[in-house]
């Protein structure tokens, strides 16, 4: 059962088109259940119809054309329900409505299961036999589990499906596709969206029309006899050390590649107006499907040997690629499955307006990046066929996490109002930068930055930073093809404590594990962020730890304006640990005869234990940071980069907020600074509530802290507080977004939030 349920959906997976996909749905479903009916019915999005989408049983000529209304007949009812409907004879139900022109009337047992996607009914699927006989429970429960493994790939095939409905030739804009993500990067990009993929993975390969069809087919033959060079070089390099078995899968694999059909194959789908690596995926995943639906295990094993040399092709063929953002002249979107701040770089950044990730959230660290270098960004668009989407004109709402593609002319005038507006407001801020951060009622709030590159400095600086928060060590590390060394790093951080002299920096010690891995260090694991992370993995390695504290500390020489701070700290141990290990350096760096002062050290506060432990954790250190990201994960058990549950990573939980009162009352008393360093303390309406609270300090992007300083300037302490009373008690985090939102309004500082157009844009 289960092979036949992996057989049906990476059949229907592979398929070319919606209708392809529901029509191999009805086959494959008919026989497996061996009844006499199978249908399905996808409602219609405008007027909420259930449309008979395709059958096999009923008369084939009524798919597409007969529909129900949203309140008429069994299907509908299990569309309402959202349950299955199992009926014995489904003529005597109240609710049986008889679809004419179906040949429906023969038919008298029926079940129907909903198809559910992101709580959303998409349609329903339909078996029926004409004996008056109830489908048992293992039909029934084969029926629901089909569906939901469908749901997925059904909704992809829905987007892409209308979207390519449209010729190709007459270009469709106007047609305001709208898919929804989450808001990455606040900010709005228009322009030309970049497909962009990992390196030899021809699943995420774009379809793209070639500019020359002869250069396409020349530059495939080329790689196909390279791929066929390679083989042969291997195989008789090996000859000696490997068995006649072996042997013989380089030859299976030349014979693939000498058999002139696999190769014919791909040039026809290149003259259709593919370009060479679109027709190589569409051929390649093609024949896989086809061997893996085969029963003999040798003959499916094959699979696997075409998806390895459609790679080997795909990797020649990507040494010849252009990059197409050259060919772009105007603003740029990259698009991609899975953006990485590596890919970032690849890309010319003063072209790179916009991005959208299909995976990922707010908080993975692409979006943090995005907000540090203030470029508009939607996250976790898992419905975007983004492969479709190269080339194609786009407009990437970071405000709400909605994307257009083929947008209209008055969406497109609509967003350059709200573009105009944010330049309008970046001319306000820019007034405000050399003025405190200070309430009405005189009081003042440090705003610092959270930095990780150097280009940091001067951005921070242009923008009224008055330190450094949070410097994430892990950028520089990223960056390199092994760990920097000790004079190296002191050169980095150096760098970043004269660039704010005398104001103080606070360095980070090592956060890798989670999602962030260094290429040269790599950490697998089942259940990254609860395992070897920060500093854990620092305390397990010494080396990495005292070169990094030693480097921080020489390189602070004269400037005396070092803070070290300790990420992922879950237990007083390890600070007691890592406080020894820091004195350790200290007094060697001394002894050694550099001009340092003890550094302050701190801890971040991004575990929950660390939250009902701050009291004791205080009185061993001298600042605190909330680490809000982790903590908000941690404390909801969401993971922040996980889009299938990133709607319920709420910053604004009152179980979060409650968090960070509460650090404030333990601690209070001890002496330490308080500070918060995730991307709350960036947002204003959570920068209010955190100012209310009593935090000394917020540290942000230096895209955000503008914006923060405007809002707060213009409130009282009172008023804050005010605000904070009021959403403290209540439940949903919606909420407490809501009226926060109100109170702003009504404090008359909305506009400077976000704005006036995106509200009517939502
Ligand atoms: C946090 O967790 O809030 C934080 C600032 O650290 P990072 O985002 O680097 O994990
Ligand atoms: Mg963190």
């Amino acid at each position: 059962m289960l092979s036949l349920l992996r057989r049906i959906t990476q059949e229907v997976t592979a398929a070319q088109s919606l209708q392809a996909a529901l029509d191999i749905i009805v086959r494959r479903v008919r026989r497996a259940m061996r009844s006499e009916v199978c249908s399905i019915y996808l409602v219609d999005p405008n007027s909420q119809d259930y449309v008979l989408m395709a059958t096999r049983g009923l008369n084939a000529d009524a798919a597409g054309k007969l529909s129900l209304k949203s309140d008429e007949g069994l299907v509908s009812l299990v569309g309402r329900r959202a349950e299955p409907v199992n009926l014995e004879d489904a003529h005597v139900h109240p609710a049986f409505h008889y679809l004419s022109g179906t040949g429906e009337e023969r038919y008298r047992s029926f079940l129907g299961v909903p198809i559910i996607h992101h709580r959303q009914v998409l349609g329903v699927l339909v078996v029926q036999h004409e004996d008056r006989r109830r489908f048992d429970e293992g039909e029934e429960a084969f029926l629901i589990t089909l569906s939901a493994q469908l749901a997925g790939v059904i909704a992809h095939a829905e987007a892409t499906g209308a979207m390519m409905s449209l010729t190709p030739n007459t270009p469709p804009s106007g047609t305001d596709f709208r898919y929804k993500g989450i808001a990455g990067s606040s900010g709005v990009a228009i322009g030309k969206a970049v497909a962009i993929y990992p390196p030899a993975d021809l699943d995420v390969i774009p379809d793209r029309t070639p500019q020359s069809v002869a250069s396409e087919i020349e530059d495939f033959y080329q790689a196909l006899g390279a791929v066929r060079k390679d083989i042969k070089k291997v195989s008789s390099r090996l000859s000696q050390h490997i068995s006649t078995d072996e042997k013989a899968l380089f030859d299976v694999y030349l014979k693939i590649l000498d058999d002139n059909s696999l190769a014919a194959e791909i040039v026809r789908k290149i003259e259709e107006g593919n370009w060479a690596p679109g027709a190589l995926r569409q051929v390649v995943k093609l024949h896989i499907s086809v061997f893996e639906q085969m029963e003999d295990p040798y003959l499916r094993e094959r699979a696997t040997d075409i998806r390895d040399l459609g790679r080997r092709i795909l990797s020649h063929l990507q040494e010849k690629t252009t990059n197409v953002s050259e060919e772009i002249t105007g603003p740029v979107i990259l698009v991609g499955e899975e953006l990485t701040a590596s890919m970032l770089g690849e890309y010319p950044l003063e072209k790179v307006k916009g991005l959208v990730s299909v995976m990922g959230s707010s908080s993975s660290h692409v979006a943090i990046l995005a907000r540090a270098m203030g470029i508009p960004t939607v996250m976790g668009a898992v419905d975007l066929p983004y492969t479709k989407l190269d080339k194609v004109d786009m407009i990437v709402d970071g405000y709400s996490g909605q994307i257009y593609t083929y947008p209209s002319e008055a969406i497109i005038d609509s967003y350059q109002q709200i573009v105009d507006e944010e330049r309008e407001l970046e001319s306000e801020y820019e007034q405000l930068k050399d003025l405190p951060c200070e309430t009405l009622d005189g009081q003042r709030i440090g705003l610092y930055v959270n930095t990780g590159l150097l280009a940091d400095v001067n951005r921070s600086l242009d923008r009224g930073a008055e330190g450094v928060g949070l410097y994430r060590t892990e950028v520089p590390f990223m960056i390199r093809d092994r760990f920097p060394t000790e004079a190296e790093q002191e050169q980095i951080y150096r760098q970043q404590l004269e660039g704010f002299a005398p104001a103080p920096v606070t360095i980070r010690t090592l956060d890798i594990g989670g999602d962030k891995a260094l290429p040269y260090f790599p950490i697998k694991e089942e259940n990254p962020f609860l395992g070897w992370r920060g500093i854990r993995v620092t305390l397990d390695h010494l080396e990495i730890f005292m070169a990094q504290i030693r480097a921080m500390i020489k390189a602070s020489s004269g400037l005396h304006n070092l803070k070290i701070m300790l990420p992922m700290i879950s237990n007083v141990a390890e600070v007691e640990e890592a406080l020894a290990l820091i004195r350790r350096a200290y007094a060697e760096v001394k002894e050694e005869g550099f001009d340092v002062v003890m550094p302050l050290v701190g801890v971040m506060i991004e575990v929950p234990s660390a939250v009902y432990q701050a009291k004791e954790l205080a009185a061993m250190v001298d600042f605190m940071s909330v680490g809000s990201n982790d903590l908000t994960q941690y404390l909801l058990a969401v993971d922040r980069n996980n889009s299938r549950v990133a709607n319920l990573y709420h910053t604004f939980h009152p179980a979060v907020l409650r968090a960070l009162a509460d650090i404030v009352e333990r601690t209070r008393g001890e002496g330490v600074k308080l500070s918060v360093c995730g991307e709350l303390a960036g947002d204003p309406l959570g920068a209010i509530l955190i100012m209310a609270m009593g935090y000394d300090t917020l540290s942000m992007s230096s895209t955000s802290l503008p914006k923060v300083k405007a809002v707060l300037r213009k409130l009282s302490m009172a008023q804050a507080q005010d605000m904070l009373h009021q959403v403290l008690p209540l439940v949903h985090s919606d909420a407490v977004r809501q009226t926060m939102m109100k109170l702003v309004r009504e404090a008359g500082v909305e506009r400077l939030i976000r704005p006036s157009k995106t509200a009517a844009l939502q």
